[in-house]
């Protein structure tokens, strides 16, 4: 039993099906600090974090030999806010959030950190400033206390603790059978949507990185998971850049800067009241859904209006 759960092992399998696999990236997101590290230029530097500020200047990239589905985007995401991208399906708003840990690189134009170029940056230490946050939290076979760790292999129990803490999850993790030694994944117990959401937070809060990346779910939890995981997301947005794909109408309220996506372009980029006074795709946006529901700010306005 205690080899079944011997992490080093575990680690080692995930490594092999990492590579035999090409696994879905936004899992990967949520696991940074173990997926194995590919190679860097030679001439790469450390990056160096000051205020964290993540600026897109003019990036085009197409997915294999397909179709362009960013076609010169820009934008500044400033260090210390929360940007929200918002705009349909299929606009580009994930493709923006794969790039800046480098799962894959732009075809041209740069992303920046503090100003320095991320294709000339080691890899490691461009991660090392990252968390994710994605739409299903991933689950590995393993105690809670493990999965946590995911977030940074070297955290002590009491980070996982704090971390757990912050994100709201330290008291239902106490009320599982054996606390933080309760396995979870395939095998393991059963957690709600909330509190895997929890989990994914305080995977993410262990990593104490400057930027936080997140991809806001879009399923309905009850209003009380709701609530706890919301505060979660707050304790973990707090002092952070944060590039969130919005979902959420209040997410995008609060934000201090949203751009609106669309085919690939930024077609909008501003507060919400500066936009919504605007007659633009934003305010068409908001208009059609404002009352109406909370999660469509990601549909195509003519859909939404018939
Ligand atoms: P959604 O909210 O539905 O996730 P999005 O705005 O995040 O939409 P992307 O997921 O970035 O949009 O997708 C942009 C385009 O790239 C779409 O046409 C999509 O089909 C395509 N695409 C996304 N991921 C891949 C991939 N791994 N391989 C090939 N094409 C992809």
């Amino acid at each position: 039993l205690l080899l079944a759960y011997d992490p080093a092992r575990r680690l080692a399998r995930l490594q092999v099906s990492l590579e035999r696999a090409a696994v879905n990236a936004r899992m990967l997101y949520e696991i940074l600090d173990t997926v194995p590290h590919q190679r860097d230029r030679p001439d790469a530097t450390e990056l160096k974090l000051g205020e964290a500020t993540v600026e897109l200047r003019n990036v085009r990239f197409a997915y294999g030999n397909g179709e362009e589905v960013l076609k010169g985007v820009s934008f500044r995401a400033e260090g210390g806010k929360t940007t929200a991208l918002v705009g349909p399906s299929g606009a580009g708003k994930s493709t923006i959030i794969s790039l800046i840990p480098r799962f894959y690189d732009p075809a041209s134009g740069q992303i920046l950190v503090d100003g320095q170029d991320i294709a000339g940056v080691t890899k490691q230490s461009l991660r090392d400033g990252l968390a994710y946050v994605s739409q299903q939290p991933y689950l590995f076979e393993g105690s809670i206390r493990d999965n946590i760790r995911y977030g940074r292999s070297g955290a002590t129990d009491a980070e996982i603790e704090e971390a757990a803490r912050l994100a709201y999850a330290h008291d239902f993790i106490l009320a599982q059978p054996q606390g933080y030694d309760t396995p979870v994944g395939e095998q393991g117990m059963t957690l709600s949507g909330g509190q895997r959401q929890r989990l994914s937070i305080a995977r993410a809060l262990v990593r104490n990185a400057p930027i936080l990346l997140l991809d806001e779910a879009t399923s309905a939890l009850d209003a009380e998971s709701e609530a706890a995981v919301q505060k979660a997301l707050d304790q973990a947005m707090r002092g952070r850049t944060v590039i969130v794909i919005a979902h959420r109408l209040s997410t995008v309220l609060n934000a201090d800067k949203i751009v609106v996506m669309r085919d690939g372009q930024v077609v909008e980029e501003g507060t919400h009241l500066e936009l919504a006074q605007r007659d633009g795709v934003y305010a068409r946006l908001h208009n059609l859904n404002s009352g109406v529901t909370e999660k469509s700010l990601s549909t195509e306005p003519q859909s939404a209006g018939h």
